[in-house]
């Protein structure tokens, strides 16, 4: 869990004032975050320092972050596993994290182009400090004293987003999407007064508005929700940000970098303020969906006890987490035993299994990396009849196969063929009376 213990030094000084130029003396604080369409090419990181510059001119102090541009991190992922099977971790934290130091740097230029002060600062000069999980890793401390030194003196600092640094100053990275993660805990660490989200999209909708055109943009949402649609698929928010701005309490806004319109303010007031009027409340918030899955399935296992740990506590043991787990009714005292992992993990996955099929006594395995999750999210479900009928009825008529099922209180999700998300969507969204009038 991330620590503020370094907060509440504002007073220390640092180096001498630089002339701070016509601005009115600034008290506010916003962190600002850009992602990687944001600063997709040379045009769009100029746009981005305008808008950093005019917040500034505005009176309000800026510590930006930036993630890495257009599709770098994948291609430089791509290019690792063109020169090792199995990258080493360590050594492509330390890869994928030069992405985004190109932003800062080119970020950081504009503005100095523009006559406004900027510094850009990878994670181990702003103090990031995590674990030693490369990939995963966890934001244990920010040491921010460099960053507040940068602020007192008038200058904008550009942090690297999705890294930090260990105590032995190896690289890590925070894992995909991780960026907004660095930004909400910069926020939470410097009591900066909110994160703004800049991205490529006007904010948070009812489902992907790529996929699916009459999505609605909400205007406000609760961190429950939007941590349950993040964690479900939804990638216009990291999950963890999510939750460092609910523990907290960060007010995070998401909105557009191309347009001024106001976005989606994520905070703890939009659930209580919906309980107001429950019976013109609609249960459902959103649909999502995540491509990112694949499942296997382990045939013939014998119904005994202890087989499921047998089974479960390796994938653990290796990192690899589990989602949907489902097991069928034993028939003659054997059960078929099917689960879910991201795609990346499922080639360890399936060798680690392998590996155990003839201990537990299975028939064997087989494996689909084509399936995806639709969900319905929305707090208040529970509470209300039908919506399973609903989400099955809706994908029965547009004629999708549902693999599997699995529901919590305030969602429910279903597996099936990733070629059919998109009707999936659709037809969810059109169900729910999620649709734009
Ligand atoms: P960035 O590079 O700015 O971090 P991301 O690609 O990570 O942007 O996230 C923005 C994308 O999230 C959008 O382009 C959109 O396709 C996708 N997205 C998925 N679900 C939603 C949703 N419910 N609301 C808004 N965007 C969504
Ligand atoms: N550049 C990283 C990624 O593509 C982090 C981010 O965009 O937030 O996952
Ligand atoms: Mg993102």
């Amino acid at each position: 869990m991330e620590s503020r213990e370094s907060v509440g030094n504002r007073e220390q000084q640092g180096d001498p004032p630089l002339p701070t130029g016509h601005c009115p003396l600034p008290t506010r604080l916003v962190v600002q975050k850009y992602g990687g369409t944001s600063l997709g090419d040379a045009e769009r990181v100029r746009r981005a320092a305008r808008r950093v510059a005019e917040t500034v001119e505005g009176g309000t102090r800026v510590v930006v972050v930036v993630s890495a541009m257009g599709q770098t991190t994948d291609a430089l992922i791509a290019l690792a596993h063109q020169v090792a099977d199995e990258p080493d971790e360590r050594e492509l934290d330390h890869l994928v994290s030069t992405g985004e130091q190109v932003s800062a740097s080119l970020l950081a230029m504009a503005l100095l182009d523009l006559g406004r002060p900027a510094v850009s600062l990878t994670a181990g000069q702003a103090g990031i400090r995590t674990d030693r999980l490369f990939t995963r890793a966890r934001i244990t401390d920010i040491r921010a004293d460099r960053i507040r030194r940068e602020l007192e003196r008038g200058v904008v600092a550009i942090v690297t987003g999705f890294q930090g640094v260990t105590e032995d100053e190896d690289v890590t990275t925070l894992g995909r999407g991780g960026s907004d993660t660095t930004a909400v805990a910069l926020a939470a660490a410097l009591g900066a007064e909110r994160c703004e989200i800049y991205t490529d999209v006007e904010g948070i909708y009812t489902a992907d508005p790529r996929l699916v055109p009459t999505a609605c943009k909400l205007d406000r949402i609760s961190y429950a929700e939007m941590l349950e649609l993040a964690q479900l698929g939804a990638r216009v928010m990291h999950p963890r940000a999510v939750e460092l701005g609910e523990v907290y309490g960060v007010p995070i806004l998401v909105r557009s970098s191309f347009s001024e319109a106001s976005g989606t303010l994520i905070d703890r007031g939009a659930a209580d303020e919906r309980t107001d009027s429950v019976e013109v409340r609609k249960h459902v918030r959103g649909v999502v969906h995540d491509i990112d899955v694949a499942k296997i399935r382990i045939m013939g296992v014998p119904d005994r006890p202890g087989l499921a740990y047998a089974i479960f506590s390796p994938l653990a043991e290796a990192g690899i987490s589990v989602d949907t787990i489902v097991q069928n009714a034993s028939l003659d005292g054997k059960t078929d035993l099917s689960f879910t992992v991201a795609r990346a993990d499922r080639p360890r996955a399936v060798n680690l299994v392998e590996q155990l099929v003839p201990d537990i006594g299975a028939a064997g395995l087989d494996y689909a990396d084509s399936l995806a999750k639709v969900s319905v999210v929305g707090t208040g479900m529970q509470s209300a009849p039908g919506y399973a009928a609903r989400m099955f009825g809706a994908l029965a008529a547009a004629d999708i196969n549902i693999d599997m099922i699995t529901t919590s209180d305030i969602r429910i999700t279903c597996l099936i063929d990733a070629a059919r998300v998109e009707p999936a969507l659709r037809s969810l969204h059109a169900a729910f009376e999620l649709d734009q009038p």
